[in-house]
């Protein structure tokens, strides 16, 4: 892309600007040589350039026809470039039985369908790294009690081990982006949560979560009757006048089981 070229925002052109901050990503990926590895819109290559030097088998996926010239000229051969669109890529046929790190200055508004294709795919993925929203980033490391502790949090927490590693202001960014952003490091957990029926889970943090400053009780009204509510509630011991915020991923689990 050269300076004729417009930026599109529509897909999330925001480019980094400083290789320091590429290189301390690319770091915290741990990288070794010959790992596979996938990154997600490497734009003008200034993450892919800093990826490579690890010696990975690096593929990239670039939505943007504009830049696969330019990528291509700058890295010829050092890496498999794969035209098109992340979300609409067969991952199940790509990944084919491998263990991949996943490494991006993710376009911001394909983050939710993006990490719950990582999620779906969680057995995969031994390492991811992120540049995401900040206000996401939070979510997603978010505990009990705090104001960003939502659905997202619980969801991916349930498979993934989650920490902030750098704070990234906009000012990196060319054009300067709205929101500040933050790095995040995804880890496989231990010792995944056990869940009896994993849609119930789900739906249970969606209809939890549905109206914050409601209570557990007034949430579920809708859907369950009051016996049902009543049973529940003495059963697991849980007070349901709570809000969903103040509940651990442990008593969700447990109200779900139950349900
Ligand atoms: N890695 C570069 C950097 O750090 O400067 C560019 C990051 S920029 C935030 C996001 C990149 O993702 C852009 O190059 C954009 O064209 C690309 N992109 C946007 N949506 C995409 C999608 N659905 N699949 C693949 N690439 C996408």
């Amino acid at each position: 892309m050269n300076k004729f070229m417009k930026k599109r925002h529509s897909l999330g052109q925001n480019f980094l600007t400083d290789p320091d901050i590429a290189a301390q990503i690319a770091a915290s990926a741990g990288i070794e040589e010959g790992e596979t590895v996938w990154e997600i819109g490497p734009g003008m290559g200034i993450l892919t350039q800093e990826l490579l030097k690890y010696q990975p088998r690096l593929t990239a996926f670039e939505i943007d026809g504009r830049l696969i010239p330019f990528l291509e000229k700058r890295f010829r051969d050092s890496l498999e470039h794969i035209h098109g669109d992340i979300l609409q890529q067969d991952w199940a046929a790509l990944i084919a039985g491998k263990e991949l790190k996943l490494v991006s200055n993710l376009p911001y508004q394909i983050s939710s369908p993006l990490l719950e294709l990582l999620q779906r795919h969680h057995q995969s993925f031994k390492l991811s790294v992120l540049m995401l929203q900040r206000e996401v980033a939070h979510r997603l490391t978010a505990s009990p009690g705090s104001k960003a502790y939502g659905a997202l949090s619980l969801r991916m927490q349930l498979n993934f081990d989650i920490e902030v590693v750098m704070d990234v202001s906009k000012d990196y960014f060319d054009p300067v982006p709205q929101v500040d952003s933050s790095v995040v490091r995804i880890t496989p957990r231990a010792i995944p949560a056990q869940i009896q029926n994993l849609t119930t889970f789900h739906r249970l943090i969606r209809i939890g979560f549905s109206s914050r400053r409601k209570t557990m009780r007034n949430n579920l009204l809708p859907h369950y009757d009051k016996a049902t509510l009543l049973k529940l509630q003495d059963s697991s011991g849980i007070d349901l006048q709570r809000r969903a915020e103040t509940l651990s991923e442990a008593e969700f689990i447990l109200l779900s089981d139950l349900l």
